[in-house]
């Protein structure tokens, strides 16, 4: 037991350099392997941001959430499109009372109420009042399970009436409580480039894809959702392998295209949704990037 949380750890310090305990617990009884440096006590998290907008993806999609993304991923996706939570993650450390009160007092800002790409696309989220309390909350990142503290965190959101998302790579196997698993296993194609990243090219094919883990994340969580952002059509094959081995029934599972601009997106939706479709996936827009444009805190 104590082995496998050190091996937790060690992901940890390779993932984010502010390495954290994962528990409390875990302060109390167990001495700190060699080269490991425990810098902060495990209540507070080191936060890239905080927002509150609508969700963008998935089942859940046009709901007033209040985001939480955490700093630091031990993934090196080569389009990630938060790279200040993975390649260059930046933040401040919250303690978790300081989320869960931010989050039970967040509104909807009224400028995601009046944006005129969702009244273009017909959305009827857009009809949500400004002054609705948020009851939902998407903690997200980086990679949220590496986050010492996390599970504390989700606990207390549950606790004060949230209902909480958790979005994951699914690489790490830690218990936590959720509402819904939105599940984002990261496909051959993520691997960043080997000559220019040999070592993020190696610990993140080592690491993306640990069927085991997943399939352990996922008998958890009373809801899932999981979501492949696809680059092109030769990823197929792998996702139909992978939604096999997770042994997810194919209405759980979303298909988003690769992209960060609206024509992107609709170029790809062309090859992208017969696929879909014919195999019984959810397509799923990324529709934050319509409504708001690839911005940070929407
Ligand atoms: S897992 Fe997510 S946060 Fe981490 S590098 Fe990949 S896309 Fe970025």
């Amino acid at each position: 037991m104590i082995v496998k949380r050190f091996e937790i750890l060690k992901e940890r310090e390779q993932g984010t350099p502010a390495l954290l305990y994962p528990d409390a617990s875990s302060r109390k009884g167990d001495a700190a392997p060699a080269g490991l440096h425990l810098v902060e006590p495990a209540t507070r998290l080191r936060i890239a941001e905080t927002f509150t907008s609508r969700q963008g993806e998935g089942r859940l999609t046009g709901i007033p959430s209040f985001f939480v993304r955490t700093s630091g991923c031990n993934l090196r996706c080569w389009f990630c499109d938060t790279p200040y939570a993975s390649w260059n993650p930046e933040g401040e450390r919250f303690s978790i009372d300081s989320l869960v009160e931010q989050a039970v007092n967040a509104r909807l800002p009224a400028s995601t109420e009046t944006d005129s790409q969702a009244a273009l696309h017909g959305d009827s989220a857009s009809v949500h009042t400004t002054t609705s309390p948020v009851r939902h909350v998407v903690l997200t990142g980086g990679e949220p399970l590496i986050a010492a503290g996390f599970s504390e965190l989700a606990t207390a959101l549950r606790d004060a009436g949230m209902h909480v998302t958790v979005e994951t790579a699914g690489t790490v196997d830690v218990e936590f409580p959720s509402d819904l698993l939105s599940l984002s296993p990261k496909l051959r194609a993520s691997t960043p480039d080997a000559a220019q990243h040999p070592k993020w090219s190696q610990l993140h094919e080592r690491r993306r894809m640990p069927v085991h883990t997943m399939r352990n994340l996922i008998s958890r969580s009373p809801a899932v959702q999981v979501k492949f952002v696809v680059d092109s059509a030769d990823e197929f094959d792998e996702i139909l392998r992978v939604v096999d081995d997770l042994q997810v029934p194919a209405n759980d599972v979303w298909i988003m295209p690769q992209g960060i601009t609206v024509e992107q997106l609709d170029a790809a939706a062309d090859w992208l949704t017969p696929w879909a479709e014919q195999n019984g996936f959810q397509y799923c827009d990324r529709m934050q990037i319509r409504w708001y444009g690839n911005r940070r805190g929407t």
